[in-house]
C-alpha cells in the first residue's frame, strides 16, 4: 500500500516509487539503503582473535588484510587505518599537504574529505562536479585555474590568495569513478599532487584498473554502510614503495622498529586498525566478488526499471568503467527539482530508504568562506540527486 499521502504527491514522485517497487516489491518494514552481510568466514576469523587474545593493534589478520587489499586493488602497498577519515588525513600528510596551503577538493562530496583536508591546516578550495559520473568536472576545473592560478617554481598558487594549491582530491562518488584520464592530466599540467577519495569505490575500475591507484596515494572506507566492511575502517593505497613505508610509519604513531624501547622519530598517530577489525576485512573481501555481482544485478534491474520513467535518469557507470554501484542513484531532471522532497517523502514512505546528496561542502557552516570555483552543477545536483536502498541481497 501506498502512504496514505500519495493522492497529494506529485506524479514524478508516484512513477519512482512504482519503478521502485517493481525492483524491491512492497516491503513490510523500511528497506535499509545499504546493510551489512556476513556469510562467510567472518564468524570463524573474529573467533579466532578472540580465542588467541590477537584482538588488538597488530596480530596476523592486520597483515593478510593489507596484503589481500594491495592483492586486490592492484596496488603495491595498503596501509589498514582505524577509518576512511584517518587515511584521507594520511594521504594529505604523504601528498605533503601543509598549513596554509589549499587543497582542490568537490564541494559534492561526504564531510570526511573537506574535514580531512582541515585536519591538516589546509584550506579546501571547492570545485563542481559533472552530471555523468558526479565526480569532478576537469573541464570546469581547468577554466576555473586558468582565472585563479598559476605554476611558478613547479608549484602552483592561488594569485588572489598567495597560497600553494598542494593537490587535487577527487571522489568516486557512490562508486562510480570519476574523469580519471582528465583529472591525471590535468592534475599533471598544474603541478597537483592527486589523491583519490575511493571511500566508496572499492571493486570499482577505470579501463580495467582499480581505482586507488591513479592518484600517488588513495583511501578506502570500510564503514558498516560501505560494500565492505570491518565495523570500522580504512586505508591508505599507494604504488610507491617510500610512501607505502611512511605511511605505515605515521599510522602506527611512528615508533622505530626495536624489540624493548619506545622511541618515536616524528609525531605520528594511532590509527591502526585493529585485528579484530581486519579478521572481519579478511572474510568480506573472500565475499566481495559475489557481493559486487549481486549488486550489478540490483543496479541493472533499477536501470531497466527507471528506462521508461519519464524526467528520471538512473545513474549508469560512465563508458569505460565499472562501477561497484555502491549506491543506485537517480537524478531528477531538474524541471523537477521542487519535486525532489515530495519524491524523498514517498520514497521514506513507503518503506524505501532514500536519500539526497550530502549537503555541499561550501553551505556548511564551517566552510561558507573557503575558497571556490562556480558550483551550479552540484547545486543543481543536490536539488535532483537521490540515492535508493543498494544492499547486495536485495538482488535475490
Ligand atoms: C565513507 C566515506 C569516507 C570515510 O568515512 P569513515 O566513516 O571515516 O570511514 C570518506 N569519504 C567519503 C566520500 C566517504 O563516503
Amino acid at each position: 500500500m501506498l502512504a496514505n499521502n500519495s493522492h497529494s504527491a506529485p506524479e514524478v514522485a508516484t512513477d519512482v516509487v512504482a519503478a521502485v517497487r517493481s525492483v524491491l516489491g512492497t516491503p513490510n518494514e523500511m528497506t535499509a539503503l545499504h546493510e551489512p552481510e556476513f556469510a562467510g568466514n567472518e564468524w570463524a576469523f573474529v573467533k579466532e582473535c578472540i580465542d588467541t587474545g590477537w584482538v588488538s593493534s597488530v596480530g596476523s589478520f592486520v597483515d593478510r588484510f593489507e596484503r589481500d587489499l594491495a592483492d586486490y586493488t592492484g596496488t603495491t602497498h595498503a596501509v589498514a587505518t582505524a577509518n576512511g577519515t584517518a587515511a584521507l588525513h594520511i594521504c594529505l600528510v604523504l601528498a605533503g599537504v601543509q598549513r596554509g596551503d589549499e587543497v582542490l577538493i568537490p564541494t559534492l562530496t561526504f564531510i570526511a574529505t573537506a574535514n580531512a583536508v582541515s585536519y591538516t591546516g589546509a584550506i579546501p578550495h571547492f570545485v563542481d562536479s559533472e552530471s555523468v559520473s558526479l565526480g569532478v568536472d576537469a573541464e570546469a576545473l581547468e577554466r576555473h585555474l586558468q582565472q585563479v592560478a598559476e605554476v611558478a617554481d613547479g608549484r602552483c598558487v592561488n594569485r588572489k590568495s598567495g597560497a600553494v594549491i598542494r593537490a587535487l582530491m577527487v571522489m568516486h562518488a557512490f562508486g562510480h569513478p570519476c574523469d580519471l584520464n582528465a583529472l591525471v592530466a590535468l592534475a599533471e599540467r598544474w603541478k597537483l599532487v592527486l589523491i583519490e577519495d575511493a571511500a566508496e569505490s572499492l571493486g570499482s575500475r577505470y579501463n580495467g584498473l582499480h581505482t586507488g591507484g591513479f592518484g600517488r596515494v588513495a583511501a578506502l572506507s570500510f564503514n558498516g554502510n560501505k560494500v565492505l566492511t570491518t565495523g570500522g575502517g580504512g586505508a591508505i593505497l599507494t604504488n610507491d614503495p617510500e610512501l607505502g613505508r611512511r605511511a605505515k610509519h605515521l599510522t602506527t604513531t611512528a615508533r622505530v622498529p626495536h624489540r624493548w624501547n619506545f622511541v618515536h622519530d616524528e609525531i605520528g598517530y594511532n590509527y591502526r586498525l585493529p585485528n579484530l577489525n581486519a579478521a572481519l576485512g579478511c572474510a568480506q573481501l573472500e565475499q566481495l566478488p559475489g557481493m559486487l555481482a549481486r549488486k550489478r544485478r540490483l543496479a541493472e534491474r533499477y536501470a531497466q526499471a527507471f528506462d521508461d520513467v519519464p524526467g528520471v535518469r538512473f545513474l549508469r557507470e560512465p563508458a569505460g568503467t565499472t562501477s561497484n554501484y555502491w549506491l543506485n542513484t537517480i537524478v531528477l531532471d531538474p524541471a523537477y527539482s521542487r519535486q525532489h522532497e515530495g519524491v524523498l517523502g514517498l520514497l521514506n514512505d513507503s518503506n524505501y530508504m532514500s536519500r539526497p546528496l550530502w549537503t555541499l561542502m561550501h553551505r556548511l557552516p564551517m566552510y561558507t568562506d573557503c575558497p571556490r570555483a562556480k558550483l551550479n552543477t552540484a547545486e543543481t545536483l543536490a536539488d535532483t540527486v537521490i540515492n535508493l536502498p543498494s544492499s547486495p541481497r536485495l538482488a535475490d
